[in-house]
C-alpha cells in the first residue's frame, strides 16, 4: 500500500556523500509497527565503517568551518526550505516506522527543519567579547571555534527533530558529524540526506551510519581521538555508559536524556485549559516523549471534575494506523514499548489503581495500546519513578502547595514540568522551586528550537535549541594580547 513511499528511499549508509554498503554486508529489518511487517532492509555499520564516517568528516572538516557563516548560514536555510517543500512525504515516512500518527509526524517534521531555519539565523551570530585583564592591562579577545567531528547518537521517538536538533547547530558551529540513528527508525534521516545535498551540505560533513551494532560502533568512535564532541539523546541508562566512554579521551557531551515530568493542577486552575494542556504533555507522541507528563498531582478539590474532562477527551481518541484519517493513537513502536506500558499498568491496578478509560490491550496485529487514564494510584506504583512511554495519564490528588512540590520534586530526573494556576505569582514562585530545566506554566508543550530545551539531575547535561545548543559544539579561545 505504501511501496511508492518507499521505492526512493535510500537504505545504505551515507558517508562521504555516497551511498555505501557496510563493510560486512549485513543489514537489519525495519518494522512498521501498526502492521508487523518488514518494509525495509537497512545496511548495519561496522566499526570499519564508522572510522570511514570520520574519516570522511575529517576530510571535509577544514572547509566547512573555514566558510563564511553567511555561506553555512544559507546553506541551513535552503535544507529548512527544502524539508517543508517535501513535509508531506517525511511526516507519512515517520509514521511508517515510529507507528504515531501523521498529525504528530506533521508537526515533527515542521520542527525538525525549523532547527535548520534558526540555526541559519544564529549561524551568523556567533559573538566573542573583548576585554581587558584587570591587573596586566592585557586584551582578552574570546572567540568561539568549532569544537571538532560530533558523534550524534538519537532515540527512535522523534527520528527527524532529535537530529536535526543537533545538525542545525553542529553544522552552523563549523563541526562535521557522524549520526548513528536509532535502529528502529533509521529511514527518516537517509531520507533526509537527499535534501541535505540538495541544499549544498558538502560530502563529508553529515554522515549516517544506522547499525544493529550501536555499542562497539559509537565506541569505536568515541575513542577515536579526532571526535570532540558526544551529543546523545536518549535514555538515561545509555547516556551513562556513553558519558564513561567520552571520559577516556575528555569529549564535550550534550546529553538529554530520559524525564519523569510531573503536570501538577492548582486548585485556582482554569479546568479546562488544563485538560487541553494535559492532551498534548500525555498525548503528543502517544505519550512516547521525555517530555511526557507521566505523573499527574491534582488538587484533591478539583480531581474529580478534572478527571472526567481528561477522560471524556482521552476516550474519544481514535486508535489505529496513523496512516489513516482521524487517527490519532497509532501503535507504540515496538513489542517491548507496549509490553512494558502493560506491565506498569497492571502493576498499578494491583495495587489499588481505578482505570477510569482504557487499559485494555487490543488483539494485534500491531503493538496498539489505548488511550488510558487511571486514577488512586498508589505511591508504590512503579510507574511513578518509571518512564511510562506510552498514552498512559496516572492520576495522584494533593491537598497544599508545598506538598505538590515536594512530591514533583521527588525523582532522579530533571527535564520538564508542567503546573496550571490562574496566580502567576504562585505559578512562578513554585516553577522556581522545582528542580526541572524546562516548566510548563498554564502550557502542555515546552519545545521550541529558540528555547534552551534540556535537564537537570539525571535528565542531562548541556542544552539544545536557542544560542546555547550551538555552545554544545564550540570551544572557547581567547587570545592574550598587549597592543
Ligand atoms: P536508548 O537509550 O535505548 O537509545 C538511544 C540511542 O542510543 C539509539 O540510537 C540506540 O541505538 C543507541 N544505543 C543504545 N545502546 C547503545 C550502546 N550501548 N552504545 C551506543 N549507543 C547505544 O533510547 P531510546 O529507547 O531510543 O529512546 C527513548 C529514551 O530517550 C527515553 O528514555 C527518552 O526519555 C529519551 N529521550 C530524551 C530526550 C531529551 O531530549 N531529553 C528526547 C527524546 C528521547
Amino acid at each position: 500500500m505504501y511501496e511508492n513511499l518507499l521505492a526512493n528511499v535510500p537504505t545504505d549508509l551515507w558517508i562521504g556523500g555516497k551511498w555505501c554498503k557496510s563493510s560486512d554486508n549485513q543489514r537489519f529489518d525495519v518494522i512498521d509497527p501498526a502492521t508487523e511487517k518488514v518494509i525495509a532492509s537497512v545496511a548495519s555499520a561496522t566499526v570499519e565503517d564508522a572510522k570511514r564516517a570520520v574519516d570522511a568528516a575529517q576530510e571535509a572538516f577544514p572547509a566547512w568551518a573555514a566558510k563564511k557563516p553567511r555561506e553555512r548560514a544559507e546553506i541551513l536555510r535552503k535544507a529548512f526550505e527544502i524539508i517543508m517543500r517535501d513535509a508531506e512525504r517525511f511526516a507519512k515516512l515517520i509514521t511508517l516506522e515510529n507507528g504515531k500518527a501523521l498529525s504528530d509526524s506533521r508537526g515533527e517534521i515542521a520542527y525538525a527543519a525549523e532547527f535548520f531555519r534558526w540555526y541559519a539565523e544564529e549561524a551568523v551570530r556567533n559573538i566573542g567579547h573583548i576585554s581587558m585583564a584587570p591587573a596586566t592591562g592585557a586584551r582578552i579577545v574570546a572567540q568561539h571555534k568549532p569544537a571538532g567531528i560530533a558523534v550524534l547518537v538519537t532515540p527512535w521517538n522523534f527520528p527527524a527533530a532529535m537530529a536535526t536538533r543537533k545538525i542545525g547547530p553542529a553544522l552552523a558551529a563549523g563541526c562535521p558529524v557522524v549520526l548513528k540513528p536509532a535502529s528502529d527508525t533509521p529511514l527518516t534521516m537517509l531520507a533526509l540526506m537527499p535534501a541535505l545535498e540538495e541544499a549544498g551540505v558538502p560530502p563529508g560533513v553529515v554522515n549516517v551510519v544506522p547499525s544493529r551494532r550501536s555499542g562497539p560502533v559509537v565506541s569505536a568512535m568515541l575513542h577515536d581521538p579526532r571526535v570532540r564532541v558526544l551529543s546523545f539523546t536518549g535514555s538515561t541508562e545509555v547516556g551513562r555508559k556513553l558519558l564513561h566512554e567520552a571520559a577516556d579521551n575528555i569529549i564535550k557531551p550534550s546529553m538529554e536524556l530520559g524525564g519523569n515530568a510531573p503536570f501538577i493542577v492548582f486548585e485556582d486552575a482554569d479546568i479546562d485549559a488544563a485538560v487541553d494542556g494535559a492532551m498534548i504533555a500525555k498525548m503528543r507522541n502517544m505519550g512516547e516523549a521525555c517530555t511526557a507528563a507521566n505523573r499527574f498531582y491534582v488538587h484533591d478539590k478539583v480531581h474529580d471534575e478534572f478527571a472526567k474532562k481528561l477522560t471524556g477527551k482521552m476516550a474519544a481518541l481514535k486508535v489505529g494506523n496513523g496512516l489513516d484519517d482521524g487517527v490519532s493513537v497509532g501503535p507504540l513502536v515496538n513489542k517491548e514499548g507496549r509490553d512494558k506500558v502493560i506491565e506498569l499498568v497492571d502493576d498499578a491496578v494491583a495495587k489499588g489503581a481505578k482505570v477510569l478509560t482504557g487499559g485494555k490491550t487490543p488483539t494485534g496485529p500491531g503493538y496498539f495500546y489505548p488511550a488510558t487514564v487511571i486514577t488512586n494510584v498508589s505511591n508504590d506504583a512503579k510507574m511513578l519513578n518509571e518512564e511510562i512511554f506510552g498514552p498512559v495519564a496516572s492520576i495522584q490528588t494533593f491537598k497544599t502547595e508545598d506538598e505538590a512540590i515536594t512530591r514533583a520534586n521527588d525523582t532522579e530526573y530533571g527535564l520538564v514540568a508542567y503546573l496550571y494556576t490562574k496566580d502567576l505569582s504562585r505559578g512562578m514562585r513554585v516553577s522556581e522551586k522545582l528542580d526541572f530545566g524546562m516548566i510548563g506554566l498554564n502550557r502542555g508543550l515546552v519545545s521550541d528550537p529558540a528555547a534552551p530545551f534540556g535537564g537537570t539531575k539525571q535528565s542531562g547535561l548541556g542544552r539544545e535549541g536557542a544560542q546555547e545548543g550551538m555552545k554544545e559544539f564550540q570551544e572557547t579561545q581567547y587570545v592574550s594580547v598587549i597592543w
